[in-house]
């Protein structure tokens, strides 16, 4: 209505008169609707996309003072140094204060000094500081229009930087004498973190918002290929690009060291003038510090690397991120691959994956301890929340459609999702700058495979892999066939005409589809799936018209 377009108006206002910017990015403008709407908000942004904003420009707004717990003291610093210098008045309580300057800051925030305050969680169990606040948003106090919670999935145990004075913050809000608006943020987006936040933080109808995923100017591409190969398509491709800089990621420190020593070899071999460095957490701390800085003085031209390598560092000109291995999640592979192109110009991301990178990722998910704050239940779910994780993964590594809105999707962020999806309406080539959208794929009626597959695995359901079922449909002549008496079997052999990769990448899009399902845990076996019904009855019997499947297939090599 008219208030709020009067709102947005003032807000606009603000970014400018204190920021200097001359519009808000998408979902920035949408938070601060929701915030100044007095509805809760729960806003996943990737690190960068301008969270910050989201908070400061409501706070800047209004009267009263607006709270943001924040886990960080260095970040409450830095925001308080420019807010000021933008001409704000905000303020912090940390434990870096001393208690007569604490005790200053408190008077001086009860008479009404500052509009924004930022707070360490631990602060909202201090008695002091809950009769302060609950002082001043008393009617007739100050207010606390607004509470922002940064880095929310802090307060999740699913997360990665669980930090359990998060789960104070309800009961803070809980004892305040006037509710104010709620708005968590965080750059994490797995929906059993946002399901944790939204519970733990008691969000009333949170508006969620989900923005800033796309890295329009990275390109995805994902090949499958044994061991051996991996490593000969490595060396090829940083050798033919010697003058970009560029990180390799590897499973294990094993492999990071093998690969480091391959690369180095093939760069002298070929006399280039370029350094190849290692980073994981078995190597000393010094060598460990010392070929990052390197790295990032760009002295050292690739980093083969763990994991561990890439917190925090900022490095602007990664020109390509390749994958060794599968990583155990769509996030853990999107944060990595990130690293390229923060600069902003054309970087690419490779991910070179086998099946021998989905069993170890579920072996170590298999094999992970338990977390002893976890009771029964909790302990279950986050097993199957690890094979869950895996399975998406998978997923991306299998599907034949566009790797960005595969991606985009898994995180939520349907705008994006959608422009892709125009993009590639607009132009038929797909996004334009994945592997997928710019490998020639057919679309095959492949109705009769289907059904054929759906039939097998209705007349046994749970009982077999995909890999054991797409030998049977093959005819396959393997002991554990004939162990099995599998050969007897209606439909062995009936798709003796695909070979058994088409036949297991045909079970994959049936999955994908819900037509077959996966069971979870570290041998998955065949399932029907929710929409098995349109096709085969419940004794495996075909249902007559089910219609044609397409399916698209990747075009046979010549
Ligand atoms: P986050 O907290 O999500 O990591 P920040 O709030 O620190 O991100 O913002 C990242 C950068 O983007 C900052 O340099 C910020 O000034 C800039 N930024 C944020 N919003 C806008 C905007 N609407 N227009 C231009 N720049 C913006
Ligand atoms: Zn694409």
């Amino acid at each position: 209505g008219d208030s709020t377009s009067a709102a947005l108006e003032q807000a606009h206002a603000t970014l400018g008169r204190y920021f200097g910017y001359e519009s808000f990015r998408p979902g920035q403008e949408r938070v601060i609707s929701s915030i100044l709407a007095r509805r809760d908000v729960l806003a996943v942004m990737p690190t960068g996309a301008g969270k910050s904003i989201c908070y400061q420009v409501p706070a800047l707004m209004g009267s009263g003072l607006t709270l943001v717990v924040s886990p960080l003291i260095s970040l409450m610093e830095d925001q308080t140094r420019a807010l000021l210098a933008a001409g704000a008045h905000p303020s912090y309580l940390n434990s870096s204060l001393s208690i007569p300057q604490q005790n200053t800051v408190l008077k001086r925030a009860a008479a009404g000094a500052y509009q924004l305050m930022f707070v360490a969680p631990e602060r909202l169990a201090d008695p002091r500081f809950i009769a302060f606040a609950q002082a001043a948003a008393r009617p007739g106090g100050m207010g606390i229009p607004l509470l922002a919670v940064d880095e929310a999935h802090c307060m999740s145990q699913w997360g990665q930087d669980f930090r359990p004075a998060y789960l104070q913050i309800a009961q803070f809000i809980e004892a305040l004498p006037q509710r104010p608006v709620v708005a968590a943020f965080t750059a994490t987006a797995t929906e059993r973190v946002r399901m944790d936040i939204q519970q733990m933080l008691c969000l009333h109808l949170p508006q969620v918002v989900v923005t800033g995923f796309d890295r329009p100017n990275l390109s995805f591409e994902v090949q499958e290929m044994p061991e051996r190969q991996k490593t000969s398509w490595i060396c090829r491709y940083v050798t033919e690009h010697p003058d970009e800089a560029g990180i390799v990621y590897c499973a294990t420190r094993k492999s990071v060291d093998e690969l480091t020593l391959t690369l180095q070899d093939a760069v002298e071999k070929q006399g280039l003038d370029m350094r190849v460095a290692s980073y994981h957490a078995g190597m000393g701390m010094e060598s460990r510090t010392q070929n990052q800085q390197a790295f990032v003085r760009d002295d050292v031209r690739v980093m083969v690397a763990t994991n561990a390598f890439g917190m925090g560092i900022d490095k602007p000109n990664v020109r390509y991120v390749i994958h060794n291995n599968a990583p155990e999640s769509i996030e853990a592979y999107y944060q990595e691959a990130g690293r390229a192109g923060r600069d902003g110009d054309p970087a690419s991301c490779f991910l070179l994956w086998n099946g021998n990178d989905l069993r170890l990722r579920r072996f170590f998910a298999e094999q992970e301890p338990d977390d002893e704050q976890l009771d029964e239940e909790q302990r279950l779910r986050a097993r199957q929340n690890r094979f869950r994780l895996i399975a998406q993964m998978e997923g991306y590594c299998k599907t034949t459609g566009c790797l960005r809105e595969y991606m985009l999707r898994y995180f939520g962020d349907e705008d994006a999702a959608a422009e892709v999806l125009a993009h590639a309406a607009e132009t038929g080539t797909g996004c334009g700058n994945c592997g997928n959208c710019l490998t020639e794929y057919e679309v095959e009626d492949m109705t009769e495979a289907a059904r054929a597959a759906m039939a097998f695995v209705a007349a046994r359901p749970g009982r077999f892999g995909k890999s054991l079922v797409a030998d049977v449909l093959h005819g396959g002549k393997t002991q554990r066939i004939f162990e099995l008496h599998l050969d007897e079997a209606a439909g062995y052999g009936s798709l003796a005409a695909e070979s058994t990769g088409r036949i297991r990448n045909l079970i994959d899009q049936l999955c994908g589809r819900g037509y077959l399902a996966s069971s979870q845990g570290q041998y998955p076996t065949l399932l029907l799936g929710p929409r098995a019904a349109e096709a085969v009855d419940a004794d495996g019997g075909l249902v007559a018209d089910t219609g044609a499947f397409t399916f698209t297939v990747k075009r046979a090599a010549k």
